[in-house]
């Protein structure tokens, strides 16, 4: 399949320090699928046979139990010419000097990028004061920083104070650090997980068709179990289309230049799950639109997993068809605009001023 990834994202390990409620891959400390260290370093060598790759992420479950390791995969790939970004739930960062001391080394090695991600789930094992550590070090460094912060309406994680602490509020000010409010998506967890009507009619006003899913077949992922995955989305690993291939016996440029265009993927990518179901809904009424799918990931698990969804599109290709498959090589043949580090935080940051972060975790958290 002709793709042009700009990110390979790499899922370590299912082994965590937390065990948090609907974790997307049940990560835990008892959990101890990961990719051997010697492959590791095989894929971000692999990563250079893809021109348009330029960031390389390391994420778990854990990546900071990686230890030392973490820092020469880091090295490793610094020195092909990557950015390099982790994502971790910032257990490590038990006070501001540890957290120091930790982003150096990391820094030294080639690190460009760090993001952490908390909420109530994550609070329950990890503090959110460490994350603040985390975040602070990496932004006083002048790393790209996002924090990710988990949203239902069942939240009670005290966003107000966690947003507050003199030095982390000063970094959101100044740009430097980016918060993202991210809805949490349900998985094998128990406990409740809802949102709120005024939060779903917000979703869906911003999740417009013209915007698609900007990760998919743009981010490359490999798990544990080593598979290649067409996106780095949360539910990747429960949606068969997304897998691939293994790369036990390819390399990903092999698994690549195997993998069939892909028509449902390149819709998804230009218009985002939702275009599809709505398409599928006017030939099969009965077909219903996911409830509380307040995550696109969500609506794009709910897409792949309804099987008279794939039976109306295998049945009625849209008449668009052809059009949608053109935009898509044609912006293939643009040459990539430069990537930079910092992109990621300018993107977490569009349009998302602390006042809106602020009115959008009311709207949904507030039962109002
Ligand atoms: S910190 Fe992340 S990877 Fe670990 S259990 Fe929680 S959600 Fe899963
Ligand atoms: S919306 Fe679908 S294609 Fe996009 S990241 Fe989520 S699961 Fe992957």
């Amino acid at each position: 399949m002709l793709v042009t990834p700009h990110t390979l994202s790499l899922i370590t390990t299912h082994r965590c320090t937390a065990a948090c409620d609907h974790c997307c891959f049940s990560c835990s400390p008892t959990v101890l699928d990961h990719i051997p260290i010697p492959n590791l370093y095989r894929y971000i060598r692999e990563a250079t046979e893809i021109p348009s790759i330029k960031v390389v992420v390391f994420t778990g479950g854990e990546c900071f139990l990686l230890g030392k390791e973490l820092d020469n995969l880091m090295k490793s790939a610094s020195e092909f010419g990557f950015y390099t970004r982790f994502v971790s739930n910032g257990y490590w960062a038990t006070s501001p000097e540890i957290a120091r001391r930790r982003i150096e080394k990391l820094v030294s090695c080639g690190l460009t990028e760090a993001n952490f991600s908390t909420g109530d789930q994550h609070a329950a094992y990890v503090k959110p004061e460490y994350v603040r550590n985390g975040a602070v070090a990496c932004a006083d460094m002048g790393l790209t920083t996002v924090v990710t912060v988990e949203l239902f309406r069942e939240s009670t994680f005290p966003f107000e104070e966690f947003i507050s602490e003199p030095r982390f509020k000063a970094h959101l000010e100044s740009g430097m650090l980016a918060l993202k409010l991210a809805p949490w998506m349900k998985f094998k967890g128990k406990g409740p997980l809802s949102f709120t009507n005024k939060y779903m009619e917000f979703v869906e006003q911003a999740r417009s068709p013209d915007n698609g899913c900007y990760t998919s077949l743009k981010v490359l992922a490999i798990s544990p179990r080593q598979q290649l995955f067409a996106c780095c989305g949360l539910p990747v690993e429960d949606i068969e289309e997304m897998h691939l291939g293994s790369l036990l016996s390819a390399s990903i440029k092999q698994v690549l230049s195997r993998t069939p265009d892909d028509f449902v993927k390149i819709w998804v990518h230009l218009h985002g799950p939702d275009a599809v179901i709505r398409y599928a809904q006017k030939f099969d009424p009965t077909i219903p639109f996911p409830k509380n799918a307040a995550h696109i990931c969500d609506a794009c698990r709910f897409m792949y997993h309804d099987k008279r969804i794939k039976k109306v599109v295998m049945e009625n290709p849209p008449p668009n068809m052809m059009e949608i498959m053109n935009v898509y090589f044609q912006s293939l043949m643009i040459p990539p605009r430069d990537v930079k580090h910092s992109d990621a935080v300018h993107l977490a940051r569009l349009g998302d001023s602390l006042p809106k972060l602020r009115a959008t975790h009311k709207l949904a958290t507030c039962n109002a």
